[in-house]
């Protein structure tokens, strides 16, 4: 079978919850028969650091020269190098300060947190008990369009990561999604289609295929991605992650570089 051969979301020790080194995470996209991977490490949090959840601003130079360094060791494959950044809204100026003081290949934008809740951290997984659950849902889809709004990123991270821990809204959310697609589609972001999903509580992919087709419809382009935090998961479920694009009406991934698409591969 045919796979993606582009992995655009993996992590370095440097965040805190990641393990292996950069190295190790070549070697295994190399035996998954990538074509080539993405670095995307937690950026610097803008509203406040947490060592927990990414680098802090000193930490950015050590985590280009360690992808620096691996690219020139590993000088026949391609290793692009990108930011997984956090919206915080209100902060745009200070996460657009960070994005732009390098030139990276890709930037994914992700919505973590809803005001300061970590919604998606295992150890604030307790709060959700107090919270109603359609509201997140329609608080979590509102950061999502103004993420891809503030034209701050290149790559919009696990769109549908609310789901995360299994709860599910009571209400029907395909206005909703409508509306976040026309905003992706107006502000020219790619959706990833992230693979880590099945290896947490929903065991899904994100998005998930309902929500996908809309994406597809509206001409939301997609890329490809295993958000490894672990060496052993990158380029992981591809197969499912090819079937599932397809089967919501995809042709073609986008390929990134200097913050550009770089060309377009069949899928
Ligand atoms: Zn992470
Ligand atoms: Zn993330």
């Amino acid at each position: 079978m045919r796979l993606p051969k582009v992995d655009y979301h993996m992590h370095t020790p440097l965040c805190g919850h990641a393990v292996g080194e950069p190295h190790e995470y070549v070697e295994q996209a190399m035996r998954a028969g990538l074509s080539e991977i993405g670095f995307s490490d937690h950026a610097p949090l803008v509203s406040h650091e947490d060592a927990r959840y990414t680098m802090n601003k000193s930490q950015l130079p050590l985590y280009h020269q360690m992808i620096e360094g691996i690219q020139k060791k590993y000088s026949n494959f391609t290793i692009k190098l990108g930011l997984e950044a956090d919206y915080i809204p209100g902060f745009e100026k200070e996460i657009k300060k960070i994005l732009d003081a390098y030139p990276y290949d890709f930037v994914i934008g992700s919505v973590h947190f809803i005001d300061r809740w970590a919604f998606d951290d295992p150890d604030e997984k307790i709060k959700w008990r107090d919270k109603d659950i359609n509201t997140v849902y329609r608080d979590y889809y509102e950061l999502l369009r103004k993420s891809a709004a503030s034209r701050l990123f290149d790559i919009i991270g696990h769109a549908d990561l609310v789901k995360k821990f299994g709860h599910r809204s009571s209400e029907d959310l395909t206005h909703e999604i409508e509306n976040t697609g026309k905003v992706f589609k107006d502000s020219d972001v790619t959706l990833e289609i992230n693979t880590s999903g099945l290896r947490k509580p929903v065991a899904e992919i994100y998005p998930a295929l309902s929500v996908l087709k809309i994406y597809c419809k509206r001409g939301v382009p997609i890329t490809f991605s295993s958000d490894s935090h672990d060496p052993r998961d990158v380029g992981r479920d591809y197969d499912k992650a090819r079937t599932l694009a397809l089967e919501a009406g995809y042709k073609e991934y986008r390929v990134f570089k200097k913050r550009k698409v770089e060309r377009v591969e069949g899928l």
